[in-house]
């Protein structure tokens, strides 16, 4: 199997931070002859990029001039490019089964309100780990309301990347169901009901500053459901935030888009797309976030019960707590009590993964050739998928799946800035943009 690419990421060095500094003081760092992927599909041999106060003030080719009194650095033989968007993650889960009682319940060792406790007062370790992985923006499309607000609060901290957050996700299961992902009265899962708390939530959401609203499934079979869906498809548009659909079936993701869905996340992965889905994809200018390694992540979680974890993490971005965790995965293999003997049960569960795996792939591939645009995205916080570390594996499935690297880099950066609805302030390296970058020792392509 030829190696991908883009492992080179892996010897990553972050330059600048997020943010600009809130220092009057002016300094400027000049980066001089590394090649420079610009986020946009472009390139350019023998750079220079200059950073004045936390953003890009100049970029171009040697014909740049370079002022006098700055902090000079060469980087001949370097590679230069936007700092990484992971267009979809969970800052209330964790990478394992405590973030997920519904997949294994182990609360009795680990408990879900304290964890969640402690997730809301302490994100920071896995802001790190994104940083370390080089990620300097990060789109959590579903979690506690306490994740609208670390969108705010990141944004002034320079040891985290940006972050746009949903919020509670809206969903055709009823509440009761729906308590095991919850610590009432704190709710991120929440029993879409009807038209008026739908549209009430959405006026909520968005004066809280929420960026989209997700709809985690749909029951298309469901008439009230879907009635109130549109209501709150309709009051999306009138607040101008974005909807956010969980559809991983051909007509549901055909729904969402009809519904005016701005992100589709994870793949169709019932069927191989047809070619109505393309053209209303077209069309309709939405974004895909195809999130492959999410669903093998949860086999690699099981199979850790009866073994270490397969932790390949040479830069140490994975935060000691979840180390630690993982280390003693087998501890947590009492908890099983499927009906089925647990070889068994991974053993059909990785043959199921397979068959999901073959459209997943196939739908991808078809989408890049179709031109629809694709945003790098991991779902990480689901047992398996790690905060940061979890990139790397993304990228390797997207280019398995068929997409060349030189294509990979705007996936991985503009187009998720573009999900996040921040393309402005960054995902692409142009004069006036955050001088969010990552430097890279070896060619991307
Ligand atoms: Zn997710």
């Amino acid at each position: 199997m030829q190696r991908p690419s883009f492992l080179p990421l892996l010897g990553i060095l972050i330059l600048a931070a997020c943010s600009p500094s809130p220092s009057s003081e002016s300094k400027i760092t000049v980066l001089q002859g590394a090649k420079l992927f610009d986020g946009t599909g472009n390139s350019i041999s023998n750079s220079v990029i200059i950073l004045q106060d936390g953003k890009i003030s100049a970029i171009g080719g040697p014909e740049i001039e370079i002022p006098e009194n700055v902090n000079l650095m060469d980087v001949t033989g370097k590679f230069i490019a936007p700092g990484l968007v992971d267009a979809h993650v969970h800052f209330s889960q964790t990478g394992f089964f405590d973030g997920r009682p519904d997949a294994l319940d182990i609360r009795d060792t680990l408990r879900f309100d304290s964890l969640q406790a402690r997730l809301k007062r302490d994100p920071q370790p896995y802001l790190e780990s994104y940083l370390r992985s080089g990620v300097t923006a990060v789109y959590d499309v579903g979690g506690f309301e306490w994740t609208v607000h670390l969108a705010k609060s990141a944004e002034s901290n320079l040891n985290a990347p940006h972050v746009a957050a949903a919020g509670p996700l809206l969903t055709p299961f009823d509440q009761d169901r729906l308590d095991i992902f919850n610590v009432p009265p704190a709710r991120q899962m929440l029993a879409l009901t009807s038209p008026e708390f739908g549209k009430e939530y959405v006026q909520k959401s968005t004066a809280m500053g929420s960026t989209g609203i997700k709809i985690w499934s749909f029951n298309l079979k469901d008439s009230l459901f879907m009635q109130s869906l549109r209501a709150v498809a309709e009051e999306v548009k009138t607040q101008g935030n974005q909807l956010i659909v969980h559809a991983t079936n051909l007509d549901e993701a055909k729904e969402a888009i009809r519904l005016g869905a701005k992100v589709l996340v994870h793949s169709v992965d019932d069927q191989v797309v047809d070619e109505e889905f393309i053209q209303m994809a077209k069309e309709s200018g939405v974004i895909v976030c195809p999130t492959l390694v999410v669903v093998p992540g949860y086999s690699i979680a099981f199979k850790s019960l009866r073994g270490e974890y397969p932790l390949n993490d040479p830069n140490q971005v994975v935060d000691s707590e979840t180390r630690n965790l993982l280390k003693d995965s087998q501890a947590f293999f009492k908890y099983y009590n499927g009906s089925e003997k647990f070889e068994e049960m991974v053993k059909k569960t990785e043959e199921v993964d397979d068959q999901l795996k073959t459209n997943m792939y196939a739908n991808l591939k078809l989408l890049y050739e179709a031109g629809i645009p694709i945003a790098l995205s991991t779902d990480a916080g689901n047992p398996g998928t790690l905060h940061g570390l979890s990139i790397y594996d993304e990228l390797e499935a997207m280019q398995a799946a068929g997409i060349p690297a030189k294509d990979l880099i705007p996936m991985a950066t503009q187009n998720g800035a573009k999900t996040m609805r921040r393309l402005d302030d960054f995902g692409t390296l142009e004069v006036g943009k955050m001088a969010d970058l990552i430097i890279l020792d070896k060619d991307p392509h």
